[in-house]
């Protein structure tokens, strides 16, 4: 299907890019773009909130990527942001075919043990 809100892509690492393009070329649900780089005020925010735990997040240097299904789960005819497991370990499914295919070494935050974080993607390696 469709991948939506590509502008929040600027300045997001290529491999992500082509990764979740093709993710989307593949999943039967449209896929939303919900974050790609973060400012350091932004994670300084989301550090103090703690909606985050670390201040060297990959979002900070595009090489990491917020991703979210989009699904109507009220029924009223407009699709929203899902924020169910299971919709994101679906999508977690696409994800991973396409970096396999692409040959992308990426780490999917809904695989964390201790904070799980389903939209979260990240290039393995790399200064931070
Ligand atoms: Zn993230």
């Amino acid at each position: 299907m469709s991948l939506l809100r590509r502008d929040r892509l600027a300045g997001v690492h290529d491999d992500l890019v082509r990764m979740v393009e093709r993710a989307a070329e593949m999943c039967p649900q449209d896929i939303v773009v919900l974050e790609g780089v973060r400012s350091y005020e932004r994670q300084q925010e989301l550090y103090a909130k703690g909606a985050s735990r670390t201040l060297n997040s990959k979002h900070l240097t595009g090489r990491a990527i917020d991703l979210a299904p989009m699904l109507d789960e009220d029924g009223d005819g407009k699709r929203e942001v899902s924020w169910h497991w299971p919709h994101y370990r679906e999508l977690a499914k696409y994800v991973k075919r396409a970096a396999v295919e692409l040959d992308i070494d990426v780490e999917w935050g809904g695989d964390w043990k201790s904070f799980p974080d389903g939209p979260h993607w990240q290039l393995q390696g790399g200064k931070s």
